[in-house]
């Protein structure tokens, strides 16, 4: 039933139901909208989330690979996760950190453990964290910036962290302001699920979670806020995928009708298993590997200029299979448990759920070199202004070529400079010199201006961007 916010169940419903009807020319010409760089209207998107036939899914993974190609180039961005605390007033049926779970060790940074973990993972090459935190009144708007200005005053050698994203609970006006002024990148809520009845089910009532408005809105409070790059993402095996898939894009376009600009990135976090946990509705909505692939390259043509966020979730094959559809950020190298980056494995009792994907950010990034694709670490744009709408009107003319291609490049120099391993410095090199090479092509003013940078970092500068 509609209760009055702007997710509409009924209309998603009969989106997917009209979707049914659409014919092969129908989907042949939304995806030539999507392919002008447009975004699509719901319906547009349920007939392609409906399309059943082999042929035409392909021309959709065909299409969702190059419309990739053609706006955010082969480029991959990394960042790790960085789990601050675990403490939860709620009680979400799915997740390890529920209030409930009692085989969970709580546990909290504290300052001194917050600067080793910062410092591990600099150690590694890192420059772009997600920090995480349950939902506690301990973790308020002064908690979360205090943690963000210890990431970013932590230095170790050539290290250091220059985008600090965050994934809390939805927060007031006044608490976003405080992450602000703290430097904040990206502020990210998953809905979870768009569906009410089914959010309701997942979010015991009189949990402050439950309230489903207070936390779809949660983002347009941040935007309000002044915080320019905001992030979604849906908890898919909660409810239908098809679903979820149209939630996220009636949540992106609402946020571009109010503010002028849709959402920085979307996620597509799948469930995993957790410690004590049982998987809700007896897995009835789990996602397959098929169908992920499909959601994933569907949202892609949906919103042609949104990130995409491809997490360590999911194990290593299916992210070799996925990331060419779309994706545009993964994580690597990542631990999710309390204080998990001095362990090499698995530390149950204080992670909310399993990751699928540990191998290390050299291993990640050597295969990704030898397919070609360019490692970016990239923190440029935010620090020259370039967010919000401001980064949407210059990344809509095909302008990330122009900005995040060189900047790939400088920041991946710096990587092989300071933390690769041998193979990879090989495999690394061997990229640049690709892509400085279709520099050339596009500007060798561009290519000459990257070429300069590129000697000083060698000559140990550092923070290098256009
Ligand atoms: N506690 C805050 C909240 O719920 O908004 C912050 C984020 S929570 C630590 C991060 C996200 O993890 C949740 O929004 C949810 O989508 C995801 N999550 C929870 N349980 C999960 C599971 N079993 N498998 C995969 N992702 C899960
Ligand atoms: Fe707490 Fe977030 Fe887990 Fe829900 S998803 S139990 S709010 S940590």
């Amino acid at each position: 039933m509609y209760r009055g916010d702007f997710i509409n169940d009924e209309e998603i419903l009969s989106f997917l139901e009209e979707g049914k009807n659409a014919g092969k020319d129908e989907i042949r010409n939304i995806i030539s909208k999507s392919l002008s760089k447009q975004r699509l209207e719901p319906i547009e998107t349920a007939k392609l989330l409906q399309v059943e036939d082999k042929d035409l899914i392909e021309e959709i993974f065909d299409a969702a690979k190059k419309l990739k190609e053609e706006i955010y180039g082969n480029r991959i961005v990394f960042f790790a996760p960085l789990y601050i605390g675990n403490k939860c007033i709620n009680n979400c049926v799915y997740c390890g950190f529920r209030r409930d779970n009692h085989s969970i060790v709580r546990k909290t940074l504290t300052r001194e453990e917050l600067v080793e973990q910062v410092k591990i993972l600099e150690s590694k090459g890192h420059k772009r964290l997600i920090l995480v935190y349950g939902e506690h009144p301990d973790y308020d708007g002064d908690f979360i910036a205090e943690t963000m200005r210890i990431v970013y005053s932590t230095k170790n050698g050539k290290g250091e962290i220059r985008r600090v994203n965050i994934n809390a609970a939805p927060l007031d006006v006044e608490d976003y302001k405080k992450l602000k002024e703290a430097g904040i990148g990206t502020f990210q809520i998953f809905q979870e699920t768009y569906h009410h009845d089914t959010y309701k089910k997942m979010h015991p009532k009189g949990d402050r979670k439950s309230d489903f408005a207070w936390r779809l809105y949660g983002l347009d409070r941040a935007m309000e806020a002044g915080i320019d790059d905001v992030g979604i993402g849906a908890l898919f095996g909660l409810f239908d995928w098809k679903y979820e898939v149209l939630g996220l894009l009636t949540h992106a376009i609402h946020l571009e009708e109010t503010f002028g600009v849709g959402p920085h990135t979307i996620s597509v976090p799948r469930i995993e298993p957790a410690l004590n946990t049982e998987y809700p509705e007896g897995g009835k909505y789990l996602v397959s590997d098929e169908d992920f692939k499909k959601l994933v390259a569907i949202i892609r043509l949906s919103v042609p200029y949104t990130g995409l966020i491809l997490t360590a979730r999911e194990n290593a094959d299916i992210r070799r299979e996925v990331l060419p559809l779309g994706v545009s950020q993964i994580d690597a190298g990542s631990r999710i448990g309390i204080g998990g980056y001095e362990e090499e494995d698995y530390i149950p009792d204080k992670e909310q759920f399993q990751l699928g994907d540990m191998r290390s950010l050299d291993t990640v990034i050597n295969e990704l070199s030898k397919e070609g694709y360019i490692t970016s670490f990239c923190t440029g744009c935010y620090r020259s202004g370039r967010t919000g709408e401001n980064f949407m009107s210059m990344a809509k003319p095909g302008l990330i070529q122009d900005f995040c291609i060189p900047n790939a490049i400088l920041t991946f120099k710096e990587y092989l400079l300071d933390y690769a391993s041998e193979d990879t410095i090989k495999s690394g090199n061997a990229v640049i010199e690709k892509e400085l090479e279709k520099l050339e092509k596009i500007s060798p003013k561009l290519r000459s201006t990257v070429e300069k940078k590129l000697k000083l970092i060698e000559k140990g500068q550092r923070d290098l961007y256009l």
